[in-house]
């Protein structure tokens, strides 16, 4: 197998020290449930206890620390409603930059609040993720600000993969890894650390059937479009990009296995997080133990299983822990 990009140990390793500071040692704890039925122990990687609630705060953090001088005083902009915005409001403001996060007239006032919170301007253009992009780009050609995007930056991928040197150290003996698949910055570095200190490892990524982007990229053997459609993994949703320069290479190149869960089964792994496990998990969060729960992954020895998120709207939990048969999709197909 090769190793298809440039980031490695050698970035990684660079990034948990630049990161050390800002960022959690999320904990892993064993799973007594999910253990028995698989016949291995299983580990849960608690990240969505992570500061901001999910990964992206490691990325993030790592991109606006490697900026220049000079970028730094211009500032940084993002497009994302969701946990990239929330993380890059973070760190910017951590670090003492500017930071702009775009986004449509569409996104829900909960959304823009969470990323107001955490210290950003947020500028609200056009009816789309589309026009929210035309005015980053304006904001980057006319005001010399940086966009740091969600996955597809070395910066971003090496801070995603400070994971998988944690992980190792937390669970010495692994040896299967579920790591949540979108744009594939998140398994792109977990997988690039793992192999590169034991390449043995079985690295499976999980997304939802519903729209699994990267999933179709690979199977058609390079990037295409794939339709955005509602799914209760809404951190999940998205393309990777025509132009994808990194992610796409690398997931082709070290992900072992790709599998797809449900609407249900991904609401099944929400209510076990939240009675089993007492953690409170978004579905983006929740879809690895939906693999393992519904039997699509049969992990053999020693495996973890990623907690990415946690980001999730109160009264939606509470009608998918209730039991409640929640429907997002809208009916369609
Ligand atoms: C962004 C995100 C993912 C996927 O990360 P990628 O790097 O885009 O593959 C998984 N889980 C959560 C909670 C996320 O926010």
């Amino acid at each position: 197998m090769t190793a298809p990009a440039s980031i490695g140990l050698a970035e990684i390793g660079k990034a948990r020290n630049a990161i050390a500071d800002t960022i959690l040692t999320t904990p892993v704890s064993v799973s007594p449930e999910l253990s028995a039925r698989a016949g291995v122990p299983v580990h849960l990687k608690l990240e969505h206890q992570q500061i901001t609630g999910s990964f992206k705060l490691r990325g993030a953090t790592n991109a606006v620390l490697n900026l220049s001088d000079e970028q730094r005083g211009c500032g940084v902009v993002g497009v994302s409603t969701g946990n990239h915005g929330r993380g890059l409001a973070y760190a910017a403001r951590r670090n003492g930059v500017r930071c702009i996060i775009c986004m449509s007239e569409l996104v829900p006032q909960n959304k823009i609040d969470g990323i107001k919170a955490q210290g950003a301007e947020v500028r609200i253009v056009g009816r789309s993720q589309d026009d929210a992009q035309v005015e980053a780009d304006r904001l980057m050609s006319e005001e010399g600000m940086t966009m740091v995007p969600p996955f597809d930056h070395p910066d971003i991928i090496a801070g995603q993969g400070t994971i998988g040197l944690e992980l190792l150290e937390q669970v010495p003996d692994l040896e299967t890894v579920i790591i949540q698949v979108s744009g594939g910055g998140l398994i792109a570095g977990i997988a690039a650390a793992l192999k590169a200190r034991k390449p043995d490892i079985r690295v499976v990524g999980v997304s939802m059937e519903r729209g699994a982007a990267m999933y179709e990229c690979l199977k058609a053997g390079k990037p295409v479009l794939v339709e955005e459609l509602p799914t209760l993994a809404d951190s999940l949703g998205g393309g990777i990009g025509l132009d994808n320069r990194y992610t796409f290479a690398m997931v082709r190149g070290l992900v072992d296995d790709m599998v797809l869960v449900s609407e249900l089964e991904i609401a099944q792994a929400i209510r076990h997080a939240y009675w089993q496990e007492c953690q409170i998990v978004e579905g983006s969060g929740a879809a690895g133990i939906a693999a393992l729960l519904s039997g699509k992954v049969r992990p053999s020895g020693p495996t973890a299983i990623l907690l990415s998120g946690g980001n999730i709207d109160m009264e939606l939990h509470h009608r998918i822990i209730s039991g409640e048969d929640v429907d997002v999709t809208g009916g369609g197909e």
